[in-house]
Formats: C-alpha cells, structure tokens, sequence
C-alpha cells in the first residue's frame, strides 16, 4: 500500500461507561450500513477539542465511520432507553433514529458521548424509519454551534454526512446523519423510565451514574439524591434564563428533551424569537402555545416536578416526607430562575450592581418593546451601540421617559460608561441565527449543494459578541410577511 494510503489515525478514544450500566437501560445494536455515505460538514474547532484528527474524519475510512458503516475501534453501540411527558403525556420512547457510539474521552480527559443521529431502525423506532432528513441535521449543526458561540450550555454537531439515500417525509428527502457530542445523553425521561418499569436499585444505580458523570466535583450533601435533584434543579435555573435573555425557543420541551447536565438538546422545532412577544411559537404542533417563550421557565419547572417524582423512593423511605423534600427542592427554581435573569437582564442592561428599582426598569423596557413589537435582539444591539435611532419606538414617549430611567440608574453606579458598554457588549449577541437567514442558508445547501451562505452565516455566528461590520448584514430583519415563521417536527 502506498504510503498516503495508509489509514490516518483519527484519535478515537472510547471508554464506554453507559453499557456496563443494567441492560434494562439500553438494547445493544449496530448502526444500519447506507449505500453511499458523503461528508458534508465538519467542526474542525470541535475535533479539534476532542483531540480528533480532522483530516482522517474526512477520509473513507473517516467518513463511513461518521455515516455508522463502520465502527471506531473500542465502540460499543447502543440505543438508549427512555421515556418522557410529551406535550404532557407520558409516553415509552427510546433512541428511535439514533445510536450511542460510545464516550470518548478528549486529550483533557473530559467524557463525551459520541452519537449517531438519523443511524437506522432501533426497537424504539415504533412506526418510524429511524432515519434523518439533511435540512434539518445541518439545521441542528448551525444552531447547536451558534448556541455554544453564545455560552450557552448545549450538545454539539460534529459533522454531517449524506446517506446516498433518499427517506420520505411529505416528500422525498436527502437522508443524512448527524455525529451528536454530548455532556451525556442521560434526560428526565431516562429517569422516568426506569422509574416507571424498573427497579428501585436500577433507579439507585442511574442516580449514582449521573452524580458521578456529571456533579461530581459539586458540594456533596448527606443525603446524595437530594442533592442530585438540586444540582439538576440549579443548571437548569440557569440554562432556561439564558435561553431567555438571548430570545431562543426552545419549542419541545418534553421531559425527554430536557438533559440531566444541564446542556440544551433536540434542536427540533426551535428557533430564535424576532419581535419581542411573550406569546412566541415556530412549531406548527404546538397549537395551544405549551412550549411558548414566556411559557418556557413554568415549563421547566414542571419538567422538573416530573424528574422529582422519579427521586421520590431514594429521597426518603418515608413517602410523605421525601415529598416534602422534593417539593422544597423544586420551588426554588423560581428563585433561582429569576436571580439567574436578573442578573443577566442587568448586565444587557451596562449595570453592574443591583437596586430594587431595576425590575421595574427592565420591566418598562420590556413592555414598550412587545407595544410597539420591537425586534428582541436588536433592540439590545441598539442600546449597545448608542444607536437609539435604530429602535422603532425611538420617537416615542415611552423610550423617551424609559431612557431616562435607565440614565438615570447607570449615573448611579461608580462604573465607567466604557466599563458598562463593556459589559453591554459581552452580553447581548450582535447578531442571532435568524430564522430566514437559516432557511436561506439551508435551501442552497440542500437544494443546490451550496454551502457558501452556510459557511459565511457560521462563521459569523461563531463570535456573536465580536460587533464587526462583517455581522451587520445579518442583523437586517426579514422582510414582514403575513405568516408567521413555522417550524415542523417531521425531522
Ligand atoms: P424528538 O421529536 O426528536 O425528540 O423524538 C421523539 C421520539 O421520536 C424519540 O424517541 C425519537 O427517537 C423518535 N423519532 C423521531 N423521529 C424518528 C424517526 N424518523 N424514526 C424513528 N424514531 C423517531
Ligand atoms: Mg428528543
């Protein structure tokens, strides 16, 4: 074999933990070969972290490795098993269209698990084909990354490839598959399954795995369950108001869609809100508006009550008390939530400090906003910038009197106005993955094989807080149309 043929080493380093966990969690299967796999996308920078070599990824032998036609030496695949409240109903679900590969470990020595999505049929598939489409796979790729570009907690794409196969949907669709890089896979409706149809020592060892995976460097408590749900409880306090303070809707917030590590997942239906507007859904299947912006921290909450229950037998042998542990527990959310917010709406806001006063401020802002439906990131651009022009209620009495309130208070603090614009900058995006910029970039790329928008569009994603010229263009508005952007479940 000539020399530039021999295999290059992409760095694969698996040490898999979820399979040595009770097989009631899992069914072991291997990912179904497809004809003709082809890269389409790679994260260079997350390969990159991973200590994974680019270059051989993207060789044959690379490749049918990210398609599932191969297995990296030391995997282990698995479908996970799980359940979950989808739009509050309680259903048995399971990887469907998606297989574990296995945890890598990175040159660090951080876990990572490595995931392939749209993989083939698994016993959780119930009438699906366990395939993925390739518009809504470089979908997730683009706003997974743009999350992370925002620091904000969320799985990560590492590449994207074409099956050679075509599935149906309404209609006939490219077939890809996305490699997913996870914290865990581990979600609420892992615990509701085992809860619902295993045994208090599987339930046991799960809460352990997940202490262990992911809190276990946080304050142990004596009691480690309690501690577990608190832990949970307080990443997701903190994820949901940053999803929240960047305008993200998440739009399925089913407990199955909701990690145990606090990183946001299933990059469905969801989609970053334009005008600000408590009341904002994309997804076409949530017609009564469950999963709705201002709707998304009660949600979570109860998302949380449903992982409490779960805890329940481990909190404490007796029942009525365990309850009252789980409860004191969940409602701190609320306050947690809130702080969380606060915090982060003053620090939009250029202030570093905290006075009574500041809800009602923020509040004032918020209402003018939603009266006249000003845009929700653009606005924040704008006081960024100075360019109060650029606000669609700059000429009104509501901006004019909220103006100067927010003066007012800034006058107030012994920072400098360069160390509060400072701070203005780092904590409202330049720019968002907006919806019809995404489209755009998506229909070349399926559509034409273009990737030329895609690419530009990630790129400036990549630093949302940098404020460079080259992001102004995609702070522009889509053009306002009679219907509302729509966003679909039929990935
Ligand atoms: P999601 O809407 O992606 O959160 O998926 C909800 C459930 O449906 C999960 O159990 C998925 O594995 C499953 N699922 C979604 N799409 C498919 C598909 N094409 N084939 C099989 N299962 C699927
Ligand atoms: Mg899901």
């Amino acid at each position: 074999m000539p020399i530039n043929e021999t295999p290059l080493n992409a760095g694969w380093n698996f040490d898999n933990s979820y399979v040595r966990l009770p097989d009631s969690l899992y069914t072991r299967l291997n990912p179904t070969p497809v004809p003709f796999p082809q890269l389409v996308v790679i994260n260079q920078p997350l390969a990159d972290t991973l200590g994974l070599n680019t270059k051989a990824l993207e060789s044959a032998a690379g490749i049918a490795i990210l398609a599932g036609n191969k297995l990296p030496e030391g995997a282990s695949p698995l479908a996970q098993a799980y359940a979950g409240h989808q739009f509050g109903h309680f259903n048995l679900l399971g990887d469907g269209r998606a297989l574990l590969l296995g945890e890598h470990i990175s040159p660090s020595g951080k876990r990572f698990d490595i995931q392939l999505k749209g993989s083939g049929p698994t016993p959780y598939s119930r009438s699906g084909d366990g395939r993925a489409a390739l518009g809504p796979m470089l979908r997730e790729y683009v706003i997974s990354e743009a999350m992370h570009a925002l620091g904000i907690a969320t799985t990560r794409s590492l590449a994207v490839v074409t099956t050679g196969e075509s599935i149906i949907r309404e209609t006939e669709l490219p077939g890809a598959i996305l490699s997913r890089v996870a914290a865990s896979h581990l979600r609420v409706g892992t615990f509701q399954y085992v809860s619902q149809w295993g045994t208090v020592e599987e339930l046991e060892t799960l809460a352990h795995y997940a202490w262990h995976r992911h809190f276990a460097e946080a304050e142990s408590h004596e009691n480690r369950y309690l501690s577990l749900l608190r832990e949970v409880i307080k990443r997701q306090a903190a994820l949901i108001a940053q999803w929240q303070l960047v305008g993200f809707v998440h739009g399925v917030m089913n407990t199955d869609n909701m990690t145990i590590s606090g990183e946001t997942i299933d990059y469905g239906p969801c989609a970053f809100m334009d005008a600000y507007d408590p009341a904002t859904v994309f997804s076409s299947i949530d017609t009564r508006g469950r999963y709705a912006y201002g709707n998304q921290p009660q949600i979570a909450a109860w998302n949380l009550a449903r992982f409490a229950e779960t805890l329940l037998p481990l909190l404490h042998t007796n029942e009525s008390q365990a309850i009252e542990m789980a409860e004191e527990a969940i409602s701190d959310f609320a306050e947690m939530y809130v702080h969380n917010w606060l915090k982060g709406m003053r620090a939009k806001l250029g202030i570093f400090n905290e006075e009574q006063q500041d809800e009602s401020l923020i509040d004032n802002l918020l209402s003018g906003m939603r009266k006249y439906g000003a845009d929700y990131t653009n606005t924040f651009r704008a006081l960024t910038l100075g360019k109060y022009e650029d606000l669609i209620w700059f000429e009104t009495a509501e901006f004019k009197q909220w103006h100067e309130q927010w003066q007012a208070r800034l006058a107030r603090q012994q920072q400098s106005t360069a160390a509060s614009q400072q701070l203005m900058q780092n904590s409202n995006p330049a720019i968002i993955a907006r919806n019809h910029q995404v489209e755009a970039a998506l229909e070349a790329a399926v559509q034409d094989g273009d990737f030329t928008l895609m690419r530009k569009l990630m790129d400036a994603l990549s630093n949302p807080y940098a404020y460079t010229p080259e992001q102004n263009e995609y702070a522009t508005l889509p053009e306002s149309t009679e219907t509302p952007y729509r966003t679909f479940c039929g990935t």
